[in-house]
């Protein structure tokens, strides 16, 4: 009865030193801050974190943990014979929940091509899949890297180093010629599109690991 107070879905806040994900589970709140130790030092991440907690009224948490993760794609997510599924794959941040979908989208690509491929295509196919599924990596990629492009109303090292130095090098990160596919100009694509006055209803269902719904969000702000 009465309203709901508490949070009933994911939040991502912005906070000094980068952001805080809260995802509210059946029985306790996850709470993780996603920081560079290059820039912040972990007590001063932990002061942050604990000012927030309390602004949230959470007064037990389970003892912390400070887990270090990599951003990157493999080249060869499959070979032919073994495929790297999941964070033995890549990983990027977990911005925006990507992790389970790309594994899932490397399962599918390799089940398909192992189930329905004749073996004698194997050599030419292998290129392609692992093309696909870096080209698929990359969209999603540009797309959370995208979230930093401006920074944040914080006005610290972390915000300014992801809007001055990380995200000014998405172009020469994901140069075709390096990275051997497509994807950044269909990032540029749907960002043409978002910027066009009017969308045409055959481009509503373009994507670019996103669909454009969510670049639109992203672009105008929620609801807008
Ligand atoms: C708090 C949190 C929230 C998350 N939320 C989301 C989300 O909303 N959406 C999303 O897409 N992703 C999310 N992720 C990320 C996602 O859960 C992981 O990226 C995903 O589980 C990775 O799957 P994996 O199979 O590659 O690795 P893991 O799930 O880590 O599996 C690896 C397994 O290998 C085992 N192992 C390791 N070394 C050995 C060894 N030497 N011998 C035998 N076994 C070994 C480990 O015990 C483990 O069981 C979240 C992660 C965290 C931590």
């Amino acid at each position: 009865d009465g309203p709901v107070l508490k949070h009933t879905y994911t939040r991502a806040i912005a906070r000094p030193h980068g952001w805080v994900f809260v995802i509210p589970l059946t029985a306790h709140t996850s709470y993780g801050y996603i920081f560079n130790r290059d820039i912040s030092g972990l007590e001063e991440v932990e002061k942050d974190f604990d000012e927030l907690l309390a602004q949230d009224g959470v007064t037990e948490f389970e003892k912390r943990a400070v887990l270090r993760f990599p951003n990157f794609v493999h080249r060869r997510i499959y070979d032919g014979a073994v495929a790297r599924i999941g964070n033995a794959g890549g990983f990027m941040e977990p911005l925006e929940a990507t992790a389970i979908r790309l594994a899932e989208m490397q399962v599918g690509m390799i089940l398909q091509m192992r189930f329905n491929r004749p073996a004698e295509y194997q050599e030419n196919d292998v290129p392609v899949v692992n093309r696909f599924l870096i080209n698929d990596t990359l969209t999603c990629g540009l797309f959370v890297g995208w979230h930093y492009s401006c920074g944040s109303r914080y006005d610290s090292p972390f915000w300014r180093h992801a809007r001055d130095r990380a995200w000014p090098t998405y172009r020469s990160a994901t140069d075709p010629a390096a990275v051997g596919c497509a994807a950044l100009s269909k990032f540029d694509e749907m960002i043409g599109l978002i910027n066009a006055p009017v969308i045409d209803q055959s481009d509503w269902d373009r994507r670019c690991g996103f669909p454009l719904t969510s670049f639109a969000q992203m672009s105008q702000g929620l609801g807008a």
